[in-house]
């Protein structure tokens, strides 16, 4: 499959770079990256340009617009400033478990908030004990009368502690499997637990989270009963779209940021990218760039045709996230001892970059899922 982009994609591009050079500051950056601080007022001018929720339905207050609509948003936030952009892109995490799953009833409430730039939301999946393939899950939802009563902890949720909303991955008894439960952040019984400081993404909080007797309606599951593993794979294949995206940006940011260096800076007379070693490093950041985007695309592309397809996203994952790490690790390099520095910005894209590798799934997991994929059924 090849892409190529519409006009209206390209004018979605030219206005999130036009909002992105004049809000994303590099100061502020350091100073919300320094205090793990989440940019609370470019989030709400992001959701008043329409840039939050942009692939929600016009009746949730979104945009109505494709996942390459969104994945163009993403790499576009990314490249200006990597951290920042996550921060925003993730803002909404886990809400397409509802707007995929959920009754029109929770869609009406919570949705249109997220767009607009009152609410995050997070995903309570993973826990202490459990495998990437979220294994056992011990957080239990029990029927008790009209609710749903959620005892268990969770760890590294994105949001935590500030989230409107979380989907949280219980399971009801052995039989029935395991349900997503929507759960007010504000509900009682909540603890937020420190789970202490991180390389990267550090405007985005991530907490564990434990339940004790939290109460909850029983409307509030989301889609049917004993859905809740499938719901959850399906929106982790969509997810590696999203990260794809975010880590394509961050990719092409720290190239940006390392051929505008190379270009200025003179060394034994010349500049730096008149020597071939430094051509060639260049060639290899942009060939992975490249290899990165067209993965990304096209499993967007797909997306949006109607096919999520788990091996391509789980490749644009793969391939986005690692090119994000190289290519950064490389810009750092070319930079030499200023790569270093905070204020080169390059160092914050490399902490951002690794945490895209891990978040959602990681690189043994994605691993697993191309190869079942690829191998078939064996008789
Ligand atoms: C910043 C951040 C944000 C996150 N946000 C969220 C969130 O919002 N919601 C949520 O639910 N989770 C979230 N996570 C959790 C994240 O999805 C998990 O950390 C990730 O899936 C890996 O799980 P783990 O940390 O338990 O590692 P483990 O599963 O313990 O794996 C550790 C290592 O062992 C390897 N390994 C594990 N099992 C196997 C195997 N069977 N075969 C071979 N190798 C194996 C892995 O590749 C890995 O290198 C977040 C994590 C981070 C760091």
């Amino acid at each position: 499959m090849t892409y190529q982009l519409s006009k209206s994609q390209k004018e979605i591009q030219k206005a999130v770079k036009e909002f992105a050079k004049g809000e994303f500051d590099n100061d502020l950056a350091y100073e919300l990256d320094k205090n793990q601080e989440f940019p609370k007022k470019i989030w709400k001018k992001a959701a008043e340009l329409g840039f939050i929720g942009m692939h929600f339905p016009e009746k949730y207050s979104g945009g109505d617009l494709d996942m390459l609509d969104n994945v163009l948003l993403a790499e576009e936030f990314c490249r200006k400033d990597s951290t920042i952009g996550s921060a925003l892109m993730l803002s909404g995490f886990a809400s397409e478990c509802l707007l995929r799953f959920g009754s029109n009833e929770l869609k009406e409430v919570y949705l249109p908030k997220v767009a607009e730039g009152k609410m995050l939301s997070g995903a309570a999946f993973a826990e202490p004990n459990t495998g990437y393939n979220l294994n056992p899950i011990s957080t239990t939802a029990l029927k008790d009368g009209d609710k749903w009563i959620i005892d268990g902890e969770k760890s590294f949720v994105l949001n935590a502690g500030v989230a409107g909303f979380y989907c949280v991955l219980c399971r009801t008894n052995i039989d029935k499997g395991a349900n997503l439960i929507l759960v007010e952040g504000k509900s009682k019984g909540i603890d937020v637990v420190d789970s202490g400081e991180k390389l990267g993404l550090r405007m985005t909080a991530t907490t564990d989270l434990i339940f004790h007797d939290v109460q909850v309606p029983i409307g509030n599951l989301i889609g049917k009963e004993g859905n809740g593993f499938k719901q959850v794979q399906t929106f982790m294949d969509e997810s590696c779209i999203l990260i794809a995206s975010l880590a394509l940006g961050t990719a092409q940011g720290a190239f940006d940021r390392a051929l505008d260096y190379v270009k200025q800076r003179e060394q034994f007379g010349k500049k730096i990218v008149l020597f071939q070693v430094t051509q060639h490093k260049l060639a290899d950041m942009a060939t992975k760039i490249e290899q990165a985007r067209s993965l990304t695309y096209n499993a967007a592309l797909a997306f949006d045709a109607g096919k999520l397809d788990t091996k391509l996203a789980c490749m644009a994952k793969m391939v986005a996230s690692r090119a994000a790490v190289e290519v950064a690790s490389e810009a750092i390099q070319l930079l030499g001892g200023y790569g270093y520095m905070t204020e080169y910005e390059i160092e914050r894209f490399y902490r951002d970059a690794k945490n895209m590798e891990i978040l959602g799934r990681n690189p043994g997991h994605l691993k697993d899922l191309i190869s079942r994929s690829v191998v078939g059924r064996i008789k």
